[in-house]
């Protein structure tokens, strides 16, 4: 095949119910294969990042070579329809002419200054304008910095240690927020990985999403200690779970009450559910938001801004430190300003809207043709189902679903050429580089791995 892709041609006439038996495409990945072998002796499980190593589906990572548009070809020349997007921040498609030609630009410039530079107001100016919370902002080099600054900024504003966190919900790698949730609402904290000590993760709170009773009963037992509520608005980190009506407003409604903070975790939905992120979505601004992913264009950005006042103890302007060598360097500045130029023109949302309700409308009567229990949706360009029969409310019922078919399905699709996510706990993602036709494409290849996997 001419460009390497190893999606099979549609069959327009095999009806959706059919049980006749589905060829599988063959999908020939032995350099992947050789590449990571190789790997597995020189990193870590032979990647830089664990879900990329494809543990929770079984079979072998594909080792990209390039990526372009709605695309990714990988080392052996097949070619993907991709939705992860880099997990994210491809929301204009990959490797974008109009970024990459900024970022060549930019290059001849240098690449770090470690000095102030325009483009940082640039972006500053873009963000504050579209994010409802933000007043001010500070950029780092990663969701994961972001969050792990937002919570000193938390506790240092409210002269409290304790927060809450969500069962499912992901805010990065540092050690506060490696807490598996335990039974029962008021669990306290117990680490979630080796390496963390127990005193660091006590004073971090759990209750399952969409329970805002767990949450008061948190503030009650915990009176005046609790600095705050953080969370993804939406959830992508347990699968696609979204905030039932009333959770958000009741959130805002409960920290105000206790003189807590709200904090948006917008790394993942962050001008992805909207220009403004979900608190625009949603209409509910929270004290502080982090966002990293789509901010950075592709390269290593993150930021956490909101009220000024809170921002305002943030060093050098006030006593809370944190700092960072490459933060807010010209190059990752760069990519961020010319994407969210891109997803500024009028339109966009609408059209990231539209197919991707188109696709997740397909998945589902996909599944359903297959006989396949499903739950599922989207909200503009974040995607995702479960095979059960929902709602999905939060991460115990995520966690209740079906892994071992949903890794059968992963690798169906790969055979015909559509890269999804490598679990059932991550979200999809479009862009705007996915053509109508690679929507259908990929409906159809649902079709076809939903009746394989039946
Ligand atoms: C990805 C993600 C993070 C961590 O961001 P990194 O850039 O991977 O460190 C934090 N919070 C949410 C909601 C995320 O989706």
């Amino acid at each position: 095949m001419g460009d390497g892709s190893v999606l099979p041609s549609a069959d327009p006439v095999l009806p959706a119910s059919s049980t006749a038996p589905v060829s599988t495409p063959v999908l020939n990945t032995t350099r992947s294969q050789e590449i990571f072998t190789a790997a597995q002796k020189l990193m870590p499980g032979g990647v830089s990042s664990p879900v990329r190593a494809f543990k929770s589906v079984g079979g072998q990572p594909i080792v990209f070579d390039h990526v372009n548009g709605a695309y990714a070809w990988d080392v052996d020349g097949n070619r993907y329809i991709d939705y992860i997007g880099s997990w994210g921040p491809a929301i204009c498609g990959h490797a974008h002419p109009e970024v990459i030609a900024a970022l060549h630009a930019a290059l001849d410039k240098g690449t770090s200054f470690g000095a102030p530079c325009v483009l940082e107001n640039q972006l500053a100016e873009l963000v504050i304008a579209a994010v409802p919370s933000i007043e001010m902002v500070r950029f780092v080099n990663s969701g994961t910095e972001a969050c792990m600054s937002v919570l000193r900024l938390m506790r240092a504003f409210t002269g409290r240690e304790k927060i809450i966190k969500f069962e499912g919900c992901y805010h990065g790698h540092a050690d506060m927020f490696l807490v598996k949730a335990g039974s029962g609402v008021a669990t306290l904290g117990l680490p979630d990985s080796p390496g963390v000590p127990r005193s660091t993760t006590a004073s971090t709170l759990t209750a399952p999403y969409n329970d805002l009773e767990a949450v008061k009963q948190l503030f009650a037992e915990n009176g005046g200690e609790i600095a705050g509520v953080i969370l993804e608005p939406v959830v992508g980190n347990a699968g696609f779970i979204t905030p039932e009506a009333g959770f958000l407003e009741g959130l805002r409604e409960i920290t105000r009450e206790h003189g807590a903070l709200l904090v948006f975790d917008e790394v993942m939905t962050g001008f992805r559910i909207s220009y403004g992120g979900a608190q625009a979505r949603f209409g509910i601004t929270p004290d502080l938001t982090t966002m990293g992913k789509v901010i950075g264009g592709g390269l290593p950005v993150g930021a956490y801004g909101g009220r000024a006042d809170i921002m305002a103890m943030v060093a050098p302007a006030g006593p809370m430190y944190q700092a960072g060598t490459l933060s807010g360097n010209p190059l990752a500045m760069t990519a961020g300003i010319k994407t969210l130029e891109l997803l500024k023109q009028p339109g966009s949302y609408e059209r990231l809207d539209t197919i991707t309700k188109r696709l997740s409308e397909g998945i589902g009567l996909a599944a359903r043709a297959a006989g396949l229990p499903y739950s599922g949706g989207s909200i503009s360009a974040m995607f995702g189902f479960f095979l059960c029969e929902g709602p999905v409310r939060n991460f115990e019922e995520a966690k209740a679903t079906d892994s071992v078919r949903f890794g059968k399905l992963h690798r169906a699709m790969l055979e015909r050429g559509v890269y999804l996510a490598p679990s059932s706990f991550e979200a999809g993602f479009t862009s705007l580089a996915h053509s109508d036709a690679d929507i259908d494409a990929t409906i159809e290849a649902f079709r076809g791995a939903f009746a394989e996997i039946a």
